[in-house]
């Protein structure tokens, strides 16, 4: 977003969107630093719409309680960070009535999810490393997305299949016949298209609709 506009983008996206992505980075997991859980507080206060929270730390079970707290739509972790307690984590997400998605970096094979695919809500694929924006596509990505596609049919699992990173003009229309149905999309898919947030979303729009 530009933080500079933020109420104004905010209270167009309650209109516009399906659902907030919101990004919390340690600087470790992610060498970034994502946004404070005082922002998610003060949007949770202004809008109805679900929230994703996903998390890129390595320390889950700190964050987790918090957001419990907050009131959240979806948690994300990170396959990469709950190799330890990923079903411990899962139910205790499941339990508070929240939705759980699990993300898979672009380095890390879908068969780390194996276990945990009849579990999960979502499935967030990283189209590329996490943590830094403006990067280009890591194409082999996408199929991942294809074979959680044939999982998902097989196996008659449910999960929704998010690709985070790259999601733009240039990479719809491969993301979306990949079998993706959520996208993320940041700086390059939306809010650099437009400085006015409603002319940068029917940009957005076209392209996908492309
Ligand atoms: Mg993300």
């Amino acid at each position: 977003m530009n933080f500079l506009e933020v109420g104004r983008q905010i209270a167009a996206l309650n209109r516009l969107a399906d659902s907030y992505h919101f990004d919390i980075m340690d600087c470790h997991f992610a060498n970034s630093f994502g946004l404070p859980l005082e922002f998610l507080r003060q949007i949770k206060s202004v809008s109805s719409l679900p929230i994703d929270v996903h998390l890129m730390v390595e320390d889950v079970e700190r964050t987790v309680q918090e957001l419990l707290n907050i009131g959240v739509g979806t948690i994300t972790f990170p396959i990469e960070t709950v190799s330890s307690n990923a079903f411990s984590l899962i139910s205790r997400v499941k339990s508070a009535a929240t939705n759980v998605g699990i993300a898979v970096n672009p380095v890390t094979p879908i068969e780390h999810l194996k276990y945990v695919l009849p579990l999960i809500d979502k499935v967030t694929v990283m189209t590329f490393d996490p943590g830094v924006s403006g990067q280009k596509l890591v194409e082999i990505t996408l199929t991942k997305v294809t074979s959680l596609v044939e999982l998902r049919k097989i196996n008659d699992y449910k999960y929704d299949i998010e690709v985070d990173g790259s999601c733009n003009k240039a990479n719809f229309k491969n993301m979306f016949a990949a079998g993706a149905n959520q996208f993320v999309v940041g700086s390059s898919g939306l809010f650099r298209l437009h400085n006015d947030i409603e002319m940068a979303w029917r940009k957005m729009k076209e392209y996908m609709n492309d």
